[in-house]
Parts: C-alpha cells; sequence; structure tokens
C-alpha cells in the first residue's frame, strides 16, 4: 500500500540512510552478535552522517529539525539493513530529548554537541531489580546534602548500559511521596557508579544491556536535569513518543520479516511446488500483509499527529500495543514458514523472531498498554475508589 506522509526530502534522506545502514552497520552485525556489543564507532559514524539529535538545535550542532518522521525513516532502515542492537533512536529520541526539553542552556551547551557528534553515548536507567512496570516503587535514592547529591541503588536492564557516557538515572528525591523522583545526569567516570555484567538475553544479542551501581556517588547540583521531585511526571511526559518509536520499530520488523519470508517461500519447494503455492501460505501470506498494511495507517496517522503534538497517550499506547503484539504473530508464522531453517541462527528471520519477543514487554508492557487503553474507554477502578488520577506505569525501553 502507498504511504502519503513523505515528502521527496525524507526519500532522499532515506537512500542516504539505506546506504549508510549497508556500508556501516550491516557488515558489523554478526560480530556485534558474538560480542554482545555495538562498537562505540557506530555512533560516531552515525554522527558524522548528521543522524544523531537531528533534532536539536543548530548551535549545538544538530540539525534543527524536530520532524519525527526522520526518526521514522531512520528506525525503519535500521529495522531493514541495519542491526536491531543498533540503539540509535534510543540515543535520538528516547534520552537525548530528557536534556533537550527539561536542560537549562547551561546544561544543553554542555551535554549536547558530543552526544550529537556520537562522541557521548546516552541510556536512561529507571528499571531496578525491584521496579519496572511500577516506576513509583523504585528505591536508588539521592540525598540532598547540600552542595550536591548523594546517589546510592542500583539498575538493571539499561539498554546501551556498557557504552553509555551519559545515563539518565531516575532516584528517589523525596520518600515521603511515591511520586517524589527526580532526574539525574551521571556521566562515565563519576566516583561510585560502576557498571555490572553486561546480561545474556534471549534476542537483541548485539545490544549491551548491563546493570548499573550507585555508590555514594556524590552529584554535583548542576546534574540534576529537570525540577526537583517532578522526575515522574517528566517521565510520563516523554512516554508517548517513546511508544510511538517503539511502533515505528516493531512494525518495520514485521514488515521486514515479511519480505524476507517472501522470498523464502518461492525458493523452498516441497511436494514438487514452492511452499508459496500451498493455500496455508497464501493465506497467511494474506493475512500477514494486511495486518501489516493497516497497522502501518494508523501508526502514519500517529506520526502525522505527533508533529502536529497531538498524538494522545491512549493512541499511542494502542500504536505500541497493536503493532508489538503483531510483529510477535508475524515473526511466529514467517519462522513457521520457513520450516527448519527458521530455526537456525543462520537464517535472519531466527534472530528477527527472538529480537521480536521483548517488543510486548519493554517502553511499557502489553498488560499496561491495555490498562491505559482500558481507562482511555472509561473504566478505571481507580475512579471508582474515588482515588486521585495518576499515570503509575509506564516503562522505559
Ligand atoms: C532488553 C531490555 C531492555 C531494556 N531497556 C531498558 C532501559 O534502557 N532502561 C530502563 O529503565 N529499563 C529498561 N528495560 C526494562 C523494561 O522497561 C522492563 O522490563 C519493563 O518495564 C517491565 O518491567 P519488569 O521487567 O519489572 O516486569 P514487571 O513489572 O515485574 O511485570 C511482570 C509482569 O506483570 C505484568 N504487570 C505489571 N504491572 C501490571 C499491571 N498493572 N496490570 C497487569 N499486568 C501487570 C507485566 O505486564 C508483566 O507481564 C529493558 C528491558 C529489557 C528486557
Amino acid at each position: 500500500m502507498s504511504r502519503h506522509l513523505f515528502d521527496e526530502e525524507h526519500e532522499i534522506f532515506r537512500d542516504s540512510v539505506r546506504a549508510f545502514m549497508k556500508k556501516e552497520i550491516q557488515p558489523n552485525s554478526d560480530r556485534w552478535h558474538e560480542e554482545g556489543i555495538v562498537d562505540r564507532e557506530a555512533f560516531l559514524k552515525a554522527g558524522k552522517q548528521g543522524l544523531l539529535l537531528m533534532w536539536a538545535d543548530e548551535k549545538y550542532g544538530g540539525a534543527g529539525v524536530p520532524d519525527f518522521r526522520y526518526e521514522q525513516v531512520l528506525i525503519e532502515e535500521n529495522a531493514r539493513f541495519g542491526d536491531a542492537g543498533f540503539f540509535m533512536t534510543l540515543h535520538n529520541r528516547l534520552v537525548g530529548p530528557y536534556i533537550g526539553e527539561l536542560g537549562t542552556e547551561q546544561q544543553k551547551a554542555r551535554w549536547l554537541p558530543k552526544c550529537i557528534s556520537g562522541e557521548h553515548i546516552l541510556a536512561v536507567a529507571i528499571t531496578e531489580p525491584g521496579a519496572g512496570s511500577d516506576v513509583a516503587g523504585i528505591r536508588t535514592r539521592a540525598e540532598d546534602k547540600g552542595d550536591h547529591f548523594l546517589l546510592n541503588g542500583s539498575k538493571t536492564y539499561t539498554s546501551n548500559g556498557i557504552n553509555a557516557d551519559l545515563v539518565i538515572v531516575v532516584a528517589k528525591t523525596n520518600p515521603e511521596s511515591r511520586h517524589g523522583l527526580s532526574l539525574f545526569v551521571v556521566d562515565r567516570g563519576m566516583e561510585g557508579f560502576e557498571r555490572g555484567r553486561n546480561l545474556k538475553k534471549m534476542g537483541l544479542k548485539s545490544q549491551d544491556t548491563a546493570e548499573l551501581f550507585f555508590n555514594n556517588v556524590k552529584l554535583p547540583k548542576e546534574n540534576l536535569l529537570g525540577e526537583l521531585h517532578r522526575g515522574f511526571y517528566h517521565l510520563m511526559h516523554f512516554l508517548a513518543e517513546e511508544r510511538l518509536l517503539g511502533a515505528v520499530g516493531y512494525l518495520a520488523a514485521a514488515d521486514a520479516a515479511f519480505d524476507i519470508t517472501m522470498g523464502y517461500i518461492q525458493e523452498r519447494k516441497a511436494f514438487g511446488q514452492a511452499i508459496a503455492e500451498f493455500q496455508n501460505t497464501r493465506f497467511k501470506m494474506a493475512d500477514m500483509r494486511t495486518e501489516i498494511d493497516v497497522a502501518q495507517a494508523f501508526v502514519d496517522q500517529c506520526v502525522l499527529e505527533h508533529n502536529r503534538g497531538e498524538l494522545s497517550a491512549d493512541n499511542a499506547a494502542k500504536a505500541k500495543l497493536f503493532t508489538s503484539e503483531l510483529e510477535g504473530r508475524v515473526m511466529d508464522d514467517c519462522v513457521q514458514l520457513h520450516g527448519g531453517a527458521g530455526y537456525m541462527d543462520e537464517y535472519p528471520i531466527s534472530r528477527m523472531y527472538l529480537n521480536a519477543r521483548v517488543s510486548r514487554i519493554y517502553a511499557g508492557s502489553s498488560e499496561v498498554m491495555r490498562e491505559i487503553i482500558a481507562r482511555s474507554v472509561g473504566l478505571d477502578p481507580r475512579k471508582k475508589k474515588a482515588q486521585p488520577p495518576s499515570a503509575s506505569s509506564r516503562s522505559a525501553a
């Protein structure tokens, strides 16, 4: 189905991104998969190409282009020709905007230029061993000591966790309040900041997902990002975009899997005919194509709404829920149509299947998405109990 949201400039940009992915990212994919981490140079190269934090003002080295469609192109091309573990988008649009929107002029001048050049890699650390969906339940503590904050606690499942130079850490600053959280920027090399294991995962093997530890880290006051005790609300503010980023990627992965499978079923033969000729195969492919196209129309609409500043939390949740569930179904059917080959690591569909499993869990699980959507249609048990409204579940990537 033809898409109507891109202009000629986006298509020209797409061509250049595709060439970048094919030249600089894809050839490293197998090695990164084995090593469990993406080369830092990948970010430097993306920076050199002008692909990082494109929304940032030119005075910091950005392109000053907030149009989300450029990020959409980056995500789509990375899904098809790059590497699923190359979390450039996490750096660009999931973490970078915390600095861009919440940072003071001084903080932006201090941090943005190196994020744009790729010298500094970004991560966000919300999840802890004891709290994931329930953000308000985190226990990492930052105590105000007058001229600095003292940070203690630990985080887990932090994407880009090993490579990151700047980590936005969510910590409790007001223990009296469930939502008394604040955001801090923790620099690589700060005393008391240590990295734990690069966690072994089912999929996304090339992505460094790590544990982080903070033992009496002395944080200068200038490292507080946004308002003190308002961290929870700051996090909620960025969730619609985070979910849309996810949706774009899950759908792009599903679409790529469809095309890979289309190639395979035409080549592979059984009982004297191509697998593609069986009615079951044709119907499966028809169902997948239908669902991907219908979902794409919704996601593209969400992108345009987001560009206008009108994307609602529930529509972003619908996009995230539907595309992540669809991606799971598509990957499963595509593996099935590959037969035994689909189970072999050397066939791309095998890795894509494993990578896709997390889409229903991170960036807010499917269950959390259903909660948000149910509330938006008026089914909110909290209101029945006459409790003050809060959006206490999320989550980050
Ligand atoms: C590969 C990977 C990368 C990640 N990257 C990051 C990162 O960069 N930064 C970061 O901070 N975090 C990151 N995470 C963490 C991720 O956001 C959390 O895993 C996710 O929010 C779920 O939290 P949890 O693991 O604690 O599960 P839990 O919250 O313990 O959930 C367990 C189950 O209970 C369900 N559940 C929870 N609450 C409800 C509810 N209210 N109603 C119904 N069901 C519910 C969940 O849906 C899930 O099925 C990452 C995770 C993974 C796997």
